[in-house]
């Protein structure tokens, strides 16, 4: 099957970077969220983003109003009914993915293929809630989505080679660079670098040095591009603690227990860049 429109459901950090990032690369967009509110923040997330590139001269105003102009922004979820793929990046919550996973299956075309974005939950577990398992697969990209290069193409059970194959040169086509990985809690990079930040939030909590000084430490010492507790800032302490609370589940290995500051973190509505504040300050 030839994918030409996409769908992406959830207008967030991931999905209004996913939608800009098929849109720039000349696909129509159905973009999908529970509200009007969602997406219009998602809307101008991507016309901010957009703009930055069109200051720098790496985009023309018009290839800016072409890209926004693919994407069609609504609360009503039956639009997708048009998709020839449905990327699903909702909120990492496995109730509300598997409930979301048994619409998308009821409403998309046949030969539609369903893609969750999902950093931690299991592939497997969501094509099960679907009567079309083969055609669904893990497509994780990374935030932010158009700029970071990698999406891991995650391999259900259930998933076949033709769905692989398909995902596989779509992420070519965008240019992105997929690497294919076994279903397993955490993926690759989860599995490595959420369990690196729980580390890091352990150091600061235990007094080792302030925030600031193990985050310049990672970034001088490992040559890492930011440091562990600006990134978790980044992609949010409550998705940070979704994927520790997969990986604890998933192995059953306490080497996976979230620390107790990030749970409180999160209790506390600290979710970091989104609600301004994190372990750094964003007012
Ligand atoms: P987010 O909180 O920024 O956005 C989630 C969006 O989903 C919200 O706008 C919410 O209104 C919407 N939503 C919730 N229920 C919905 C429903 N039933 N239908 C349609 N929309 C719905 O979250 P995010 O950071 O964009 O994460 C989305 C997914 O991407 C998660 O599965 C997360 O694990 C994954 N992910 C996140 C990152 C990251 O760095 N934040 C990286 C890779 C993958």
């Amino acid at each position: 099957m030839q994918i030409q429109t996409i769908g992406v459901v959830g207008a967030g950090t991931m999905g209004n970077g996913i939608a800009q990032a098929f849109a720039v690369a000349g696909y129509p967009v159905i973009l999908n969220d529970i509200a009007q509110a969602p997406l219009d923040r998602g809307m101008k997330n991507v016309d901010g983003s957009l703009e930055r590139l069109v200051k720098k001269d790496r985009m023309t105003a018009d290839a800016k109003a072409a890209a926004i102009s693919r994407i069609t922004a609504t609360p009503d979820i039956d639009a997708l009914a048009g998709a020839d793929l449905i990327i699903e990046a909702a909120t990492e919550n496995l109730a509300l993915k598997l409930d979301l996973f048994g619409r998308l299956d009821g409403l998309a075309k046949p030969e539609a293929i369903i893609a969750s974005n999902t950093s931690s939950i299991s592939i497997t577990k969501l094509a099960a809630a679907t009567k079309r398992s083969s055609q669904v697969i893990g497509m994780h990209f990374f935030n932010p989505v158009p700029v970071m290069q990698l999406v891991e193409v995650i391999r259900g059970l259930q998933t076949s080679d033709q769905t692989y194959t398909a995902i596989e040169a779509l992420s070519k086509a965008v240019g992105k660079a997929p690497v294919q990985v076994r279903n397993s809690p955490g993926f690759v990079v989860n599995r490595m670098l959420c369990p690196m930040i729980n580390e890091a939030i352990f150091a600061f909590a235990e007094g080792l040095a302030t925030a600031q000084e193990i985050d310049d430490a990672m970034r001088l010492g490992c040559n890492h591009p930011i440091g562990p507790l600006a990134l978790c800032d980044l992609i949010g302490l409550d998705v940070q603690l979704a994927v520790m609370q997969v990986l604890f589940e998933g192995f059953k290995d306490p080497k996976y227990r979230a620390a107790p500051l990030l749970v409180e973190m999160v209790e506390a509505g600290y979710l970091g860049r989104k609600s301004g504040r994190g372990f750094h300050s964003y007012t």
